[in-house]
């Protein structure tokens, strides 16, 4: 379609039409014996998706930000330790909700690129006893993937919960919860779940219903409080009735058609596929001779990739001639450094024509301002990539 632009940012991403089409079926009641189906279905899915056979999954109308602020006010009383590895602004975004809550919070962070080493992790969990660690598994601020298998490890080793923060990771980056043992995962319905923005997704262990069962102080927050929606979730999978807040009915006929979506492709086969075109689509930024935000590549997401503008060129100039040519990418969000990388998105439904796109829309947008690159490199290098993945 003639000016249709491709929306390329780390979330929301561009979904698929049978998901946009379910969003707009004629609502019913959030009772109705067919909507009922439809959340129970949804929250079997999830545990598939999450690799979480015995996870309790969460579903809640609300933002990736309302999960982080769940998982905080049911499993943390006044006064807990609790440890956050962070790889960006939302590690931080992490720590002030456990602020607000009155954690006493430790934050790890590595220099810019790096990620924590799980020495100084480990030590950190040797000085104290710490209820919770939290875990960014792809910081969206700066590309950065964190391999949670070896932190959860430790978390276990030394009798602490760990929280996965994966609103940029769920669908799109490896996760195996229980094989793992991961407390806590939780996201968003805008990212690699490929639904729009409106719903939190968590899944929670046994181990941390437990704790959350025995706390000795009441949660603090009326509307996060799993004592009001345990009991929908249980409901709704048994296939009863059942209210507390009005659920998102539209949003969630979405939900279930993109999970379905996601199990159809499998989600090994879709993990495998984020990876693939992750590297190939890095290939092509190389080609360009720009630099990418992560040090190494096993510490780059596959579900975005943050890039460095080149010397000599304007980022805001940059952004907006690759959306004169119906592209639309991200700038940057950490702070510091805000204006000297952008961010591209490529996770949920992405193909590598979308990539094609970006990479020749990034190319001669960089050619128009002047930076000095032969054209074409870029597609040469992540067709060779693209093609040695088959
Ligand atoms: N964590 C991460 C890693 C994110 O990328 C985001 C959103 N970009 C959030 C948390 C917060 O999610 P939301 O904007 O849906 O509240």
């Amino acid at each position: 379609m003639k000016g249709r632009k491709l929306l390329m940012i780390p979330g929301p991403i561009e979904f698929e039409p049978d998901v946009l089409q379910a969003l707009g079926m004629a609502t019913t009641s959030h009772v109705a014996p067919n909507f009922i189906e439809v959340f129970g279905k949804s929250l079997e899915l999830m545990r598939d998706v999450w690799n979480s056979p015995k996870g309790q999954p969460f579903i809640v109308a609300g933002t990736g930000t309302l999960a982080m602020d769940m998982s905080v006010a049911n499993l943390i009383e006044q006064g807990d330790n609790v440890l956050i590895i962070s790889s960006g602004y939302f590690g931080k975004r992490f720590k002030d909700i456990f602020d607000g809550y009155g954690a006493n919070t430790t934050i790890l962070e590595a220099p810019l690129g790096e990620a924590v080493s799980l020495d100084l992790i480990e030590k950190e969990l040797k000085s104290k006893k710490y209820k919770a660690l939290t875990i960014t598994h792809v910081d969206t601020s700066t590309g950065m993937l964190i391999d949670p298998k070896p932190i959860a490890q430790l978390a276990q080793k030394y009798n602490t919960l760990s929280i996965l923060d994966g609103v940029c990771s769920v669908a799109g980056e490896e996760i195996n919860q229980d094989e793992w043992g991961i407390d806590v995962v939780l996201t968003a319905s805008q990212k690699a779940i490929g639904v729009p923005p409106g719903l939190a997704l968590l899944m929670v262990s046994q181990k941390a219903m437990e704790v959350w069962k025995n706390r000795k102080t009441p949660i603090p927050n009326y509307y996060s409080d799993w004592n009001n929606w345990l009991p929908v979730m249980k409901a709704y999978e048994e296939r009863r009735p059942s209210y507390f807040g009005t659920p998102a009915v539209n949003l969630i006929v979405a939900l279930e058609t993109s999970l379905k979506i996601i199990c159809k492709e499998g989600i090994e086969n879709r993990v495998k596929r984020h990876k693939n075109l992750a590297k190939a689509f890095r290939a092509g930024i190389t080609a360009l001779n720009l630099e990418i935000l992560p040090q190494t590549t096993d510490i780059a997401a596959n579900t975005l990739t943050a890039v460095y503008y080149p010397k000599g060129i304007v980022g805001a100039k940059l952004l907006s001639k690759i959306a004169s040519n119906d592209i639309i990418v991200a700038g940057g969000l950490l702070s510091g450094i805000q204006t000297s990388y952008f961010r591209i998105g490529h996770m949920g439904s992405v193909s590598p024509n979308d990539l094609v796109a970006v990479l020749a829309a990034l190319e001669r947008s960089l050619l128009e301002l002047g930076y000095d690159v032969e054209s074409g490199k870029s597609l040469q290098a992540f067709q060779g990539e693209l093609l040695k993945a088959k």
